[in-house]
């Protein structure tokens, strides 16, 4: 992929989308590698590039709501509760797709999920397209999320597109995705849209739950974020990791990621700070991650998270998937 400043870029990015291409540009969430979504071959690309099961859905962007209520064949009054509160913003909303969205960015449902990114430089592309741009995470399938766009580079380097460059994206974590489609709405995965926040405005959600059955959200049962060290996970207030830690693992190999009450009180071990609260731990969880993978001497990595507050939930998400557990494996 080449490298382009987001500015300069801007377009000839928009042109390579409407020529099939495949683009990575920065979003308020992660950087999304986009595609034009009504078109099988163009997606096919990014599914390609990522090494991207097909049976994964694609987040489809739109400029605004006007361009959500044209890719669905039935725009919920919920759904437009919702995207008039929270979009532009960290909210993907599922809801029943028109056929003009590619089967490929759909997985061959009937449903596709939609959002407008709050990002000046997504916004701008997606109106210099002028078309709906499937743009999943812009990393390598099954690893942590990209931040930057040297994150971009680092995981598809050899792929054949352009990377708009806009600096570190600002929250850190991907859209809360809800499905709308049918009867009571469905947490789908938790991101930078905290749950009480959409349930302030839906009422209570219901969340993809354990119960054995297939899940709604199909990406949801691959192994996912995981870097390339393994991740133990400890959900534990932080006086009680940190003896479990002191106790349990060697300073010399195990690199901890942990909130910084818990990382100041490690100093004899190296990791990352994810700082005082949710957002900043959202915001450094993936870039953390992959600092970490890169340090030679460790042979794993520790993470500590309990805080299921606001985007608390998604930290924790995220880690329990990188862990190789959560519950959709
Ligand atoms: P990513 O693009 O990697 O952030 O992942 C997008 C995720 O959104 C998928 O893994 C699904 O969980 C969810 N998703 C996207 N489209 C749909 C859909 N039509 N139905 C259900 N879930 C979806
Ligand atoms: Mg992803």
């Amino acid at each position: 992929m080449r490298r382009v400043a987001g500015e300069e870029g801007l377009a000839e990015g928009a042109a390579l989308l409407r020529a099939g291409g495949i683009v990575a540009f920065p979003t308020e969430t992660v950087y999304g590698l986009g595609a034009d979504a009504r078109s099988d071959s163009a997606v096919q690309r990014i599914f390609a590039a990522k090494g991207r099961p097909s049976d994964n859905p694609l987040i489809v962007h739109v400029a605004d709501r006007e361009g959500a209520r044209r890719l669905a064949r039935r725009w919920p009054d919920l759904a437009e509760r919702l995207a008039a509160r929270f979009w532009p913003g960290p909210l993907t909303l599922v809801v029943p797709a028109r056929k003009e969205v590619a089967s490929a960015t759909r997985a061959g449902l009937d449903t596709v999920g939609l959002r407008c990114p709050a990002h000046p430089l997504a916004l701008r592309l997606l109106q210099a397209a002028a078309l709906p741009v499937a743009a999943p995470s812009a990393n390598r399938s099954g690893r942590p999320s990209p931040t930057t766009a040297e994150a971009v580079l680092d995981d598809l380097k050899a792929a054949d597109g352009l990377v708009l460059d806009g600096g570190p994206s600002g929250i850190g974590v991907e859209s809360t995705v809800v499905d709308v489609s049918s009867g009571a709405p469905v947490l789908l995965r938790p991101g930078g849209l905290g749950r009480e926040e959409v349930e302030a405005v839906a009422g209570p959600l219901l969340v993809l739950g354990d119960d054995g059955k297939a899940p709604r959200a199909p990406g949801m049962k691959y192994r996912h974020y995981a870097p390339a060290l393994p991740v133990r996970l400890l959900r534990l207030e932080p006086e009680a990791a940190i003896a479990v830690i002191r106790r349990q693992f060697d300073p010399a190999d195990t690199g901890i990621l942990a909130a910084t009450e818990v990382r100041e009180a490690l100093s004899a071990y190296r990791g990352v700070d994810l700082g005082p609260d949710a957002d900043s731990a959202a915001a450094a969880l993936f870039e953390g991650l992959r600092r970490l993978e890169r340090d030679p001497d460790l042979a794993r990595i520790v993470a500590v998270w309990c805080d299921t507050r606001g985007r608390g939930l998604a930290v924790l998400n995220r880690l329990e998937k990188a862990a190789g557990g959560g519950r959709h494996v």
